[in-house]
């Protein structure tokens, strides 16, 4: 059994579904587990309007109208029945009304109003299957066991669940496709839940798990970890498999595939996950494992960056020769809720970077009673990531040559122990140039005729 979960671009129209069902089909001997997302925007689409019913004299038709006909033209050009999903639109929009009475919104009835949109995209997807000749069925994933926590909008999974989940599956005819909701579950007294934004994702590594899935693939709209982002490099290559560890690094570090977390118990049984592409399904996509053997794979995986970052850099003589003096600095961090990225000290500095989004003006203050601060703005990091780095000599030094022969001043640099990230601040308008620098490096020509040589000589010493 193989599940495959798609995507709310890999079902944003009638084109997309028509590939997805495909897809599916192509699939059947392995007995697909489909999990969908909403619409493409759609969740968003229906938090706005659980917010909007909120205001004096709404219209709730009118709130309700963009996300009825959204579904309508899929229905309608997928050739499918026009009711298809009448019964949840009308719901919705009791709900709705319900919220515009009260005029309260509670993070429950948030999770119930966000729940439409899997609920019918599921039948929109099982209908259209069903229309192409497949046995398929839509269930929402409440039905087949997902039973949470009541932590509304950030649902966890019980103890039990997963047993509940085998139990319920076991049900389903041996012949029949399901598709089920992604994204949503319901608490043991049967409240709709959410298992956060992009849960989907989570959804269907648990039910990889509870069913013992030979794989669990992630249908996209990219065609998985490329070697860098292609919005810079046009030549950045998929990378054939990952381990969950590189996987996450590049995750937080700014190749947004999937979130790393979401695919913990996954990792934790040892089920592959395969992140493919819809819109290219020809391609052999991404495969994360738990972990990697060295083999013949080069010592750098791929390169990413992020820009619209701030260095703080924080400046004390009191730090000389003290303890506790980062534990002010980093419950600070803490007490205004801002995720620290990097970090690198030396004997009276302390430097970090954080992403702009997070406004430090207060912090900076704060941290100003008892340190020098310099907020530097304008910069950007890159981080190299591979297994490799943490047991390779030369790759820093490679790093520094490379951005150092263009005078692309390296302004922090951090890498931990047992890291598989060596990463840099540069500013932010050499970044373009920096990024291809590095991956001419380890990814270009130059790079793949020094690794068959490195192989050569290994060969040769074997033999
Ligand atoms: N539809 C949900 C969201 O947009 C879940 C998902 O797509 O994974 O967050
Ligand atoms: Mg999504």
């Amino acid at each position: 059994m193989v599940v495959m979960k798609f995507g709310g671009t890999s079902v944003g129209n009638a084109e997309s579904i028509r590939r997805v069902i495909e897809i599916v089909s192509a699939s059947r001997s392995r007995s697909p587990f489909v999990v969908v997302s909403a619409v493409s925007g759609v969740t968003d689409a229906l938090l706005a309007a659980a917010k909007k019913a909120l205001g004096r004299n709404v219209s709730v038709r009118e709130i309700v109208s963009g996300i009825q006909d959204r579904h309508s033209s899929i229905i309608k050009e997928l050739g499918l029945d026009s009711d298809l999903v009448s019964g949840e639109l009308a719901e919705l929009e009791h709900v709705l009304f319900g919220i515009s009475l009260v005029r309260e919104l509670t993070a429950r009835t948030a999770d119930y109003v966000a729940s439409f949109g899997e609920r019918m995209s599921a039948k929109i997807i099982a209908a259209y299957a069903r229309k192409s000749g497949l046995g398929a069925q839509a269930f929402n994933a409440c039905d087949l066991g997902m039973v949470t926590d009541g932590n509304f909008g950030a649902a966890e999974i019980l103890p039990g669940t997963y047993e509940m989940i085998a139990a319920a599956v076991k049900k389903i005819p041996p012949a029949t496709i399901p598709i089920v909701t992604g994204f949503i579950g319901k608490t043991s007294d049967g409240e709709i839940t959410t298992l956060g934004r992009g849960g989907s994702d989570y959804t269907a590594a648990i039910y990889g798990v509870a069913l013992n899935s030979e794989e669990i693939q992630i249908w996209t709209d990219v065609d998985g970890v490329m070697t860098a982002d292609p919005k810079i490099i046009p030549d950045a290559r998929t990378v054939d498999v990952v381990s969950f560890e590189e996987a996450s690094e590049l995750a937080y570090f700014g190749a947004k595939v999937l979130h790393p977390k979401t695919i913990v118990p996954a990792m934790n049984k040892g089920i592959p996950v395969r992140v493919l592409n819809t819109f290219n399904p020809s391609g052999k996509g991404t495969l994360i494992l738990k972990t990697v053997g060295k083999s013949d794979r080069s010592d750098v995986t791929a390169i990413t960056c992020k820009n619209n970052i701030y260095v703080i850099n924080i400046n004390s003589a009191r730090m000389l020769l003290a303890f506790g003096f980062l534990h002010h600095v980093f419950k600070l961090f803490d007490e205004f809720r801002v995720p620290v990225d990097l970090i690198a000290t030396s004997e009276v500095n302390v430097s970090v970077t954080v992403e702009r989004k997070f406004d430090v003006s207060e912090l900076v203050e704060r941290l100003k009673e008892f340190a020098d601060v310099a907020v530097l703005s304008g910069r950007a990091s890159i981080s190299v990531v591979g297994n490799g780095i943490r047991s390779t000599p030369g790759i820093g030094g490679r790093i520094f040559s490379t951005l150092g022969k263009r005078g692309i001043n390296v302004e922090m640099t951090s890498q931990s122990y047992a890291d598989v990230n060596e990463s840099v601040v540069i500013r932010e308008e050499r970044l373009d140039e920096a990024v291809q620098a590095l991956h001419d490096e380890f990814f270009g020509t130059s790079a793949k005729a020094s690794r068959a040589v490195k192989q050569q000589v290994a060969a040769t010493k074997l033999e």
